[in-house]
């Protein structure tokens, strides 16, 4: 097997002839690459298991071809009979994303015919959609309207290691579908079954059968069994089949080559700039072979991006062929693609990726790895009833996947950016989600699929008592749920078709009373992505200036929405004369002028569009304030009661629901200003806890406007 064999197949013809030759060889390539992926030799026993076991765990190596093949080995075997579907769930849009773009590919057909992705705020599927990729959430969301989830055939859950909350509610859930459906056939009578709906939970309130939640006695076509895959990247199986009451589990050789694994002599104060630095050693020094680095999220991949390229421009010429390419959840997704193609020959290419490139895609041509050992995670404590994000050490096992990477194709090397002692200092595996975030978006979901006994639902593994009991209260702060836990309606309801946080799905419902639902809906979206604004090292002030006219002295909510309108309307005082490409390209301009950010803009453009569509459905009234944007405010502090911080005398500020001391992100355009009273919208912990993404409010307006939380406190 050649070592990092260069593929340089890029169709450069612009002949008929060489362009259809091009694609024949491509096509060619495809088939090889099949054909030579651990898995295509099991093909057959795989689909004999699948017959035989009505759960089964399938556990393989990264890369050896699980996510793209199996759900192709299905579909041939006649899975997909009867217009029936293979969902196969992601837990990251990414990964669903590409995957999709990837198997049409293989098979040789449009996205979005055979075989497609549906993600939140993107949807490529049609009725023709046979192989279906998705993520976990998705599915839950799915389960929302068709409780027995009839149209599939089987549902593959993909990635099962990693244990995100939606994964590990997706799994309790299925289990239940799948008894319902298989009782259906045997004897119906979990069709006669009264009240009770497909997870055996008495429904929420007998009145309301037309939210499709609940068993219908009369219901179309659950009739055929369902089958269930679990996949796993990690070799223990054994939960997850002592969950399923001991279903088979079969594992998948691998193939990996040795990777050598370097540790740095000393911490190091700067991983970005230690990451930097090896870039350019491996780059310089080693012999060909892309490079995949694992960073925490968008706004640092976006600055090392940026600092490669100036590096670049300072050495010599004949030694710039290094090309970066980004990969993570709020890219775009024909951006995403491009950490697959091949980079052009002689070229090295230097993936940028979130820990999205530890299992759930593999990009090949990998042979170097650069891992500070970090990762951004959720964290809750549920005492305060505070969630946050926190950069984290990674566990071993994430450390070895990430190694791993490096080995697919040949012998590789992976540069821990820490020292070996710190390695055996890591935990052994990563604790799963459900452990470790608010669980209100969850319980809202499970209380609208009629699931009323939260604390007794088959957790795969159980949060804690406290964490669903905090987490209860807020949903009923927010107005979600009755006195007595039943999700209320219309307000319950409407939260929970939203999808979005419980809290952000509230701010939307409250805005359409208050009259600023067009504010809103800008200020979700523009909150839904990471960093509008960047700010280069080496710019900060030319940037702090730029950015400035869309200060508002209020906050940051309201900068975001002069951003997103001045956006707009320079696309529509020139949508006469442009087409699409053309606004496109004068959308860049401009945000490079003003120091914004392009692609988050983008994408929060895109995320308005959907959210909108959703709040039109629900009937929810689309009226703007204006330039009132006092009614805004209100409206802000009516929806996010739950963060609001008071200023002390040192300067800091204590937050009101948690009691913890919190500081003004130095990104806030009240940085400075230091309002009495605040209203924010995210929590970071660093060594300080800043709060970001704030709007100066007035206390008195608690009380008023929150009276279910604060006259009580009073
Ligand atoms: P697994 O799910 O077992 O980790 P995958 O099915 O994701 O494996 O990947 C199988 C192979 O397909 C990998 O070797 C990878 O190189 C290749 N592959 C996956 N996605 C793409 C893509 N978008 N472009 C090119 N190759 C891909
Ligand atoms: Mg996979």
């Amino acid at each position: 097997m050649p070592s990092v064999a260069r593929r340089s197949h890029q169709p450069t013809a612009n002949g008929n002839d060489k362009s259809s030759n091009a694609n024949r060889n491509r096509r060619q390539n495809i088939a090889q690459q099949k054909k030579s992926l651990p898995i295509a030799s099991v093909e057959k026993r795989l689909i004999e298991e699948v017959r035989k076991n009505d759960i089964l765990i399938i556990v393989g190596e990264t890369g050896s071809g699980k996510t793209t093949q199996i759900p192709q080995f299905l579909f041939d075997a006649g899975f997909c009979r009867e217009g029936k579907v293979v969902g196969i769930t992601q837990p990251r849009r990414v990964a669903a994303v590409t995957v999709a773009k990837r198997v049409a590919d293989e098979c040789g057909v449009d996205l979005g015919q055979k075989v497609g992705y549906s993600v939140r705020f993107d949807d490529s599927t049609s009725n023709s959609t046979r192989i279906k990729y998705m993520t976990d959430g998705l599915l839950l969301r799915e389960a929302l309207l068709d409780p027995y989830l009839s149209k599939y055939s089987v549902i593959i859950v993909d990635e099962a290691h990693e244990r995100t909350v939606h994964t590990d509610v997706l799994m309790g859930l299925l289990k239940n579908v799948q008894l319902a459906r298989s009782n259906s056939t045997s004897d119906g009578r979990h069709l006669n079954n009264g009240d009770k709906n497909v997870n055996g939970f008495m429904s929420l309130d007998k009145d309301n059968g037309q939210n499709g939640n609940f068993l219908k006695k009369d219901h179309r076509d659950k009739s055929s069994p369902l089958k269930l895959i679990i996949m796993s990247a990690s070799l223990d199986a054994r939960t997850f089949s002592e969950y399923f009451g001991g279903a088979k589990a079969v594992h998948i050789q691998g193939r990996q080559f040795p990777v050598d694994i370097f540790y740095t002599r000393h911490a190091e104060t700067d991983y970005l700039d230690a990451a930097l630095i090896t870039i350019f050693q491996v780059h310089l020094g080693e012999a060909p072979g892309d490079i995949l680095v694992f960073l925490t999220g968008q706004e640092e991949i976006e600055a090392v991006e940026r600092l490669i390229n100036e590096r670049l421009t300072k050495i010599p010429e004949g030694s710039r062929k290094l090309l970066v390419v980004p990969i993570f959840a709020a890219l775009p997704s024909e951006q995403q693609m491009r950490a697959f193609a091949p980079a052009p020959s002689e070229f090295r290419k230097v993936i940028l990726a979130t820990n999205i490139a530890e299992t759930s895609v593999t990009i090949p041509g990998i042979k170097y790895v650069i891992d500070p050992g970090l990762v951004k995670a959720r964290s809750y404590d549920p005492g305060k009833g505070m969630e946050s994000l926190i950069v984290v050490p990674t566990s071993k096992s994430q450390a070895l996947q990430r190694s791993g990477r490096a080995g697919r194709e040949g012998p590789g090397k992976c540069f821990r950016l820490y020292p070996e002692n710190e390695f055996e200092k890591l935990e052994d595996s990563t604790m799963p989600e459900i452990k470790r975030c608010n669980l209100s978006n969850v319980i809202l979901q499970l209380k609208a699929l009629g699931v009323d006994d939260i604390l007794g639902f088959d957790f795969i593994e159980k949060p804690s008592r406290a964490a669903i009991i905090k987490s209860l209260e807020q949903l009923f702060l927010l107005g979600a749920l009755t006195d007595d836990c039943q999700l209320s309606d219309p307000v319950g309801r409407q939260m929970a078709r939203l999808p979005l946080d419980p809290v952000y799905s509230k701010a939307l419902i409250l805005a359409s009373q208050f009259n600023c639902l067009e504010e809103m809906l800008i200020t979700v979206a523009m909150l839904s992505v990471e960093s509008i604004f960047y700010t280069p090292r080496d710019k900060y002030e030319e940037a702090r200036t730029a950015t400035k006219c869309f200060g508002s002295p209020e906050g940051d909510h309201i900068t975001l929405i002069n951003v997103y309108r001045a956006a707009n309307d320079l696309l529509e005082k020139r949508t006469m004369e442009m087409n699409k490409m053309k606004s496109e390209k004068v959308l860049r301009k401009w945000c490079k002028e003003n120091f914004i950010n392009s692609r988050s803009l983008r994408h929060a453009r895109d995320i308005h569009r959907q959210i909108k569509g959703h709040a039109e459905q629900m009937g929810l009234s689309l009226a703007s304030c204006g330039d009132d944007m006092l009614q805004f405010r209100r409206c802000l502090v009516a929806s996010f009661f739950l963060n609001a911080a008071v200023k002390q005398p040192d300067g800091t500020y204590r937050a009101l629901a948690s009691g913890q001391v919190v500081q003004i992100h130095p990104s806030s355009v009240l940085f400075r200003k230091k309002p009495e009273c605040i209203i924010f919208n995210e929590l970071i912990q660093t060594n300080n806890k800043y709060v970001r993404n704030l709007t100066r409010v007035d206390y008195l307006w608690l009380t008023e406007l929150a009276p279910q939380f604060y006259a009580m406190q009073n």
